[in-house]
This record gives C-alpha cells, sequence and structure tokens, in this order.
C-alpha cells in the first residue's frame, strides 16, 4: 500500500533521496532533513498508513522495536544525554506528513530546546470527570 503523493512513499521507493539508517521487510528509517539535533531521525512503516490509528497493532510491535534500536544508535553516535520519542498524530498535533511516523531526537543537557508550557487544574471534578469520560469511551 502506497500512495503516490506521499514523499515518504517516495523516499521508500527511492524516489527521492534520504540518508537512510534502517530498514526491515516492514520498516524504514532515514535522518530528518530538518533536525531539532543532529542525528534526529524518523521511523516509518514501509506501508503508508496514516496516523497511529490507522496503523495495525502489529506493526506497532516492529516499529517499538525499531525506536529502541536505532535510538539506541544515535544515541551512541552523537553522545546525546537523552532521547525524545514522537509522533504527531494530526494537523492539531503539529503533524506535516500524513504518514505516520516517529521523530527519534537526540538531546543533550542544556540544548535549549523547552518543553511544553504546562497548565493547572483549576478544580479537581474536571480530571476526575474526564479521566471517568475517557475510560468510559475504551471499549
Ligand atoms: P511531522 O511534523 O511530525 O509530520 O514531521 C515531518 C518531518 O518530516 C519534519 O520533521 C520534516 O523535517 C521531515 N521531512 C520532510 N520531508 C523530508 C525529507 N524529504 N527527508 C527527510 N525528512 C523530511
Ligand atoms: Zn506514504
Amino acid at each position: 500500500m502506497s500512495d503516490n503523493d506521499c514523499i515518504f512513499c517516495k523516499i521508500i521507493k527511492g524516489e527521492i533521496p534520504c540518508f537512510k539508517i534502517y530498514e526491515t521487510d516492514k520498516i524504514f528509517c532515514f535522518l530528518d532533513i530538518g533536525p531539532v539535533n543532529k542525528g534526529h531521525a524518523l521511523v516509518i512503516p514501509k506501508e503508508h498508513y496514516e496516523n497511529l490509528w490507522a496503523l495495525p497493532d502489529d506493526l506497532g510491535k516492529e516499529i517499538f522495536k525499531a525506536c529502541k534500536t536505532v535510538g539506541k544508535a544515535i544515541v551512541e553516535a552523537t553522545k546525546a544525554d537523552g532521547l525524545n520519542v514522537i509522533m504527531n498524530n494530526n494537523k492539531a498535533a503539529g503533524q506535516l506528513v500524513f504518514h505516520a511516523h516517529f521523530h527519534l531526537i537526540p538531546r543533550f543537557d542544556n540544548d535549549g530546546h523547552e518543553h511544553w508550557k504546562q497548565q493547572e487544574y483549576p478544580n479537581m471534578d474536571e480530571p476526575a470527570g474526564l479521566a471517568e469520560k475517557i475510560s468510559s469511551l475504551i471499549a
């Protein structure tokens, strides 16, 4: 399954060049061309799935394994102090390429990248109600 208009499908087919790191029969991994820090890489399924919810569960296991294996090598190669594993799902969450992918971002002490601003719940009825609502929607 491939999408003719998808830039990551084109990379997998070799129609667009990339800096490849690793592949299996189902997974492909290459350097992000606009790295947050040098060594930032992307782990993607070879088949085109739009986002987290479109990904088959058994593929998730392979992706998770690749994130661990490649992530370890990135940390070693870049002498990073840490690693972010991030997936953006849908435009509101910052997804720009609609072929599911996991970012592996090497992090360094004091590298200047800040985390999201957090907030507080003004009263605890709200998180209690939200947790209950979310829980009730899980089949
Ligand atoms: P996202 O915002 O999660 O959809 O991330 C898409 C990522 O793909 C961005 O970090 C881009 O820098 C990266 N990207 C886009 N085109 C290419 C490309 N041709 N080769 C490598 N990385 C790319
Ligand atoms: Zn694709």
